[in-house]
């Protein structure tokens, strides 16, 4: 008896500090939430991050609040990353994830104080991913070429101002569309969209050109500074003859000693030269310097070079014209080189810049304009943002109802599932529709409106139309069909943020499981007292 008592005691102990751990993760993941809520939707306000050495930055933008911020609660991490591959895998919905989470992580916390065992909560809250997901398919629809425009810019909605945010979409589509038939309809990177900002003229003038754009002035001005079809050689390193190495030293012991070595040194630098010219190379493209006395050869060989060139430049290059980079010039295989149908530099604003046009996919440049420094970087995060959802949507161009229509739509289906479900996971599918509702309810709040009344109208004016597209546009603070209102997210967007959290809020629970483990009632008496004795 004594030993029962004692037993007790002891899981009585052990469920306090699970719970308390528990709470305190919720707390951590709360906080965090809190830092970025204010921020969701178009009337979001900006936050202003200053950093230790008082650089100063406005943003609204929740990844980019959060990443700032140097947190270091383990459970805080968690949510981080959480937006951060919610960043990377839909371009958007950041702030989203990180409140959803938080509120999975609170309503859960409300049922095990009421004595639910986590491991019940998460269950439940699996089933209601699935669930979710499934309802989603149903929901959405698929967007045609205006649309795209329109998810695009709600996308950017509270990011840019109003007049330069349509030109941008439809810039950031126009690039999606064209890299993704270029690409026969596989997968696109939105890296391979070059973007570049010249300051001058206005952001409406930002264009879309065909070709790969760099800031550069070919090495030698007395090569050509344009040249039709030809071979590239892409360089990944430099020209130059082989250096000593720093403790070695040539003793010069006789006349002219010096002489020849750097006589060989030049031929050595004439052969790799020469193994260039050999391959059929018109254009030369490198990484790090080229050696002065590499310039006469080069012009001798009739190959315009340009040096310095960044990495992710060398990339596209090789990939618009079906090249390989190499490391090393000696035994040059012609293979590895690539064609290009034309090679222009022109002058933008005065500065020289190079077009190059690949034969394979020619490339693309996106050249973003603007009048000073702060707004060609503001249209430049922006336009970061709407290329990522734009390659997004051409290939997977599904569609759902913003303004928190979607999670209303969600909560509404998830409840009438609830009550399919006998065990206790009902009130985890429960706790899980009711935490849909914190994205309408932080829309309301921050455009100064009520978020349960606002919440209550939505769900009652979806039911009664049988519409799951009725939401809240915040601009006018009315509740409208999203699709006509153009107010409309990429699917992949909404379903990337629920797996996020629902994810992440599981792992914290199963954090408090761990603690937990010995309060199950399930166990069986032989099973405790074999733990106790490992005690
Ligand atoms: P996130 O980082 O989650 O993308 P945002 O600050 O971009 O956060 O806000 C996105 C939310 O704002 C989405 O739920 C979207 O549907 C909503 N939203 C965008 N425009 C409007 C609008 N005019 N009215 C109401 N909600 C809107
Ligand atoms: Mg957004």
């Amino acid at each position: 008896m004594a030993s029962r008592e004692h037993e007790r005691i002891l899981q009585d102990t052990e469920r306090e500090q699970g719970n308390t751990a528990f709470r305190n993760n919720v707390k951590a993941a709360l906080a965090l939430a809190n830092a970025v809520r204010s921020t969701l939707g178009p009337l979001g306000l900006d936050k202003m991050l200053i950093s230790d050495v008082g650089d100063i930055q406005v943003t609204n933008d929740g990844v980019t609040v959060l990443e700032a911020a140097k947190v270091e609660h383990p459970t805080a991490r968690m949510l981080i990353d959480t937006s951060t591959t919610q960043d990377t895998e839909a371009h958007d919905g950041t702030t989203s994830a990180i409140v959803l989470t938080a509120e999975l992580l609170l309503n859960a916390l409300d049922w095990i104080d009421r004595g639910i065992h986590p491991s019940v909560l998460t269950k439940g809250y699996r089933m209601s991913l699935d669930y979710a997901l499934s309802e989603i398919e149903s929901i959405s629809r698929t967007s045609d070429d205006d649309d795209l425009i329109r998810v695009v810019e709600t996308s950017l909605s509270g990011k840019i101002s109003e007049d330069t945010r349509t030109s941008l979409s439809e810039l950031a589509v126009d690039a999606a569309k064209i890299a993704f038939k270029r690409s026969n309809r596989e997968s696109i990177d939105p890296n391979d969209i070059k973007r570049i900002t010249i300051r001058g003229g206005r952001v409406s003038d930002s264009e879309r050109i065909d070709g790969i754009i760099m800031r550069k002035t070919r090495l030698d001005p007395q090569t050509p500074n344009k040249l039709s079809a030809g071979k590239v050689l892409i360089l990944d390193g430099g020209l130059d003859p082989k250096e000593l190495s720093l403790d070695a030293s040539i003793r010069i012991t006789e006349p002219g000693m010096l002489a020849r070595f750097i006589e060989r040194q030049k031929k050595e630098l004439q052969d790799r030269v020469q193994a260039i010219a050999d391959a059929g190379t018109n254009l030369l493209i490198v990484r790090d310097g080229v050696n002065d006395d590499a310039i006469p050869m080069l012009r001798k060989a009739g190959i315009v070079t340009y040096r310095r060139v960044e990495r992710d430049d060398l990339e596209l290059i090789a990939r618009a014209c079906g090249a390989s980079i190499i490391r090393d010039t000696r035994g040059i295989d012609s293979d590895s080189l690539g064609d290009f149908e034309s090679v222009k530099e022109e002058s933008w604003e005065s500065v020289d810049h190079v077009r190059i046009h690949g034969s394979i996919g020619s490339g693309q440049t996106v050249i973003i304009r603007g009048s000073t420094q702060s707004i060609l970087e503001e249209t430049k995060r922006a336009f970061d943002d709407a290329i990522g959802v734009a390659c997004g949507l051409v290939q997977d161009p599904s569609i759902l109802p913003g303004g928190g229509a979607i999670q209303i739509a969600l909560a509404r289906r998830l409840r009438s599932f609830s009550t399919t479900v006998p065990g206790r996971e009902q009130l985890a599918i429960e706790a899980y529709a009711a935490a849909m509702e914190c994205i309408p309810r932080a829309l309301s709040e921050n455009a100064g409106l009520d978020g349960l009344d606002r919440i209550l109208e939505i769900t009652a004016a979806q039911a009664s139309n049988e519409n799951d597209w009725l939401g809240l546009d915040v601009t006018d603070r009315s509740i409208y069909d999203m699709y006509e209102r153009g107010i409309l997210e990429p699917a992949r967007t909404t379903r990337q943020a629920l797996i996020g959290a629902t994810e992440s809020a599981i792992s914290v629970l199963r954090i408090g499981d761990i603690l937990w483990a010995k309060q199950d009632p399930q166990t069986p008496d032989w099973q405790s007292e074999l733990n106790q004795d490992d005690d």
